[in-house]
């Protein structure tokens, strides 16, 4: 699915044709004047994750960034934090982007070396780490926001313990600090609800009602927000955070542009309308079951996890082999495409439209695969 983008599967007739026909009616105007585009998508996304306003930009970096800013003006502005004092709480592992203020905060020396100097004002500590995080939060009172990945995508599909994001929000909240929500990877069906942050919600939208849902105070999404079939990614926030950008003190010149306004209505339209995420549960459930099995038995595979169509299979070597890329070459001679994150780590997330039998060759190929590999 192209890193989670391509999650309405590829070439969805639905968002090719919202595509063409705005490309052939008005693809882009300045942000300075009105088209009747855009206002009709911020009302559309706004009520579909139950936000009051979004800021929309390209990539999901951009987006990133976009939640930074938001979140060091309203400590300046809403917190009273000093000025330049901010200090946003981010995780070891984490994957936000490749922008020089994102990879400041990562500690993947392939993504920083060379790329310096870096951006201050960044707190690492570990995820899944509540007491780390507590005493992040309660050290200075300049914290202003925590920024997190729902599930360590990157990182090797890392999915926190359950009441992880509940509690990391309460803190958050407890001590007037944003709590922000990467979704770029998670979001829209990917992990079996409309968004990680949903838990076990399985409605197809404005999850904000379950008890199991987590309300970030900002929320970025970028990847599957277009179907992949443009680059379209946001930020959403209440009034109280958002308002506190202010006409062009922020914005890019495609952010929000027609295309990418029809294109989003339309992906997140075949969310609902297919039910992506009720089947990306219901696959994800039985992909790591039956994968499950055969790990039982093998000695190259250690184990699968995930949430929803987003997994990982654990190989049996170090994290510096070459192994798991090695297995992928194998994957793809055998016809199925997937790519590790580290060397003994493979990624599984393909596109939430396939059914259960698609379903059940993958895991063939796979354990057809990964026999190959035993020793
Ligand atoms: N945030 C997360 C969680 C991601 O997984 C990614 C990309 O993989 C990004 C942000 C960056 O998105 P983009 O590559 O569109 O800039």
């Amino acid at each position: 699915s192209a890193y989670s983008a391509v999650n309405q599967g590829h070439c969805h007739p639905k968002i090719v044709n919202a595509m063409m026909e705005q490309a052939k009616t008005l693809a882009l105007t300045s942000r300075a004047f009105y088209n009747d585009k855009l206002g009709v998508y911020e009302k559309y996304v706004t009520e579909y994750f139950g936000f009051d306003k979004v800021l929309p930009m390209n990539t999901g970096a951009e987006a990133v960034e976009t939640a930074l800013k938001i979140c060091r003006k309203w400590a300046y502005e809403k917190k009273g934090i000093a000025e330049n004092q901010a200090q946003i709480i981010v995780c070891e592992n984490n994957f936000h982007g490749r922008t020089t203020t994102i990879i400041s905060f990562s500690n993947d020396e392939n993504a920083r070396k060379n790329f310096g100097p870096y951006t201050d004002g960044f707190i690492k500590i570990a995820y899944d780490d509540l007491d780390a995080l507590e005493h992040a939060i309660t050290s200075s009172k300049n914290i202003a926001g925590f920024l997190v990945e729902p599930i360590q995508g990157e990182a090797g599909v890392y999915v926190p313990s359950e009441d992880y994001l509940a509690k990391a929000k309460a803190l958050c909240e407890a001590n007037n600090v944003l709590f922000i929500a990467d979704e770029v990877q998670t979001g829209i069906a990917r992990t079996g609800s409309l968004l990680a942050v949903c838990g076990n919600c399985t409605c197809e939208a404005k999850c904000e009602k379950q008890p199991s849902y987590v309300q970030p105070d900002v929320l970025i999404l970028g990847k599957a927000l277009s179907g992949g079939a443009y680059p379209v990614s946001a930020v959403l926030a209440n009034n109280e955070i958002m308002n506190v950008i202010k006409p062009g003190q922020h914005g890019s010149t495609f952010g929000g542009n027609p295309v990418a306004a029809a294109v989003a209505m339309a992906a997140l339209d075949v969310v609902n309308e297919e039910s992506l995420s009720q089947n990306a549960r219901v696959l994800g459930k039985l992909f790591r079951s039956e994968l499950q099995k055969y790990i039982d038995t093998s000695s190259i595979a250690t184990l699968v996890r995930g949430k929803g169509l987003l997994n990982a299979v654990v190989i049996n070597d170090t994290e510096e082999s070459d192994t798991a890329w090695n297995i992928c070459m194998a994957l793809r001679d055998n016809g199925l495409l997937a790519k590790p994150t580290h060397g003994n780590i493979i990624r599984f997330a393909p596109p939430l439209v396939m059914n259960e039998e698609q379903l059940l060759d993958c895991v063939s190929i796979i354990i057809k695969t990964l026999k190959q590999f035993e020793k």
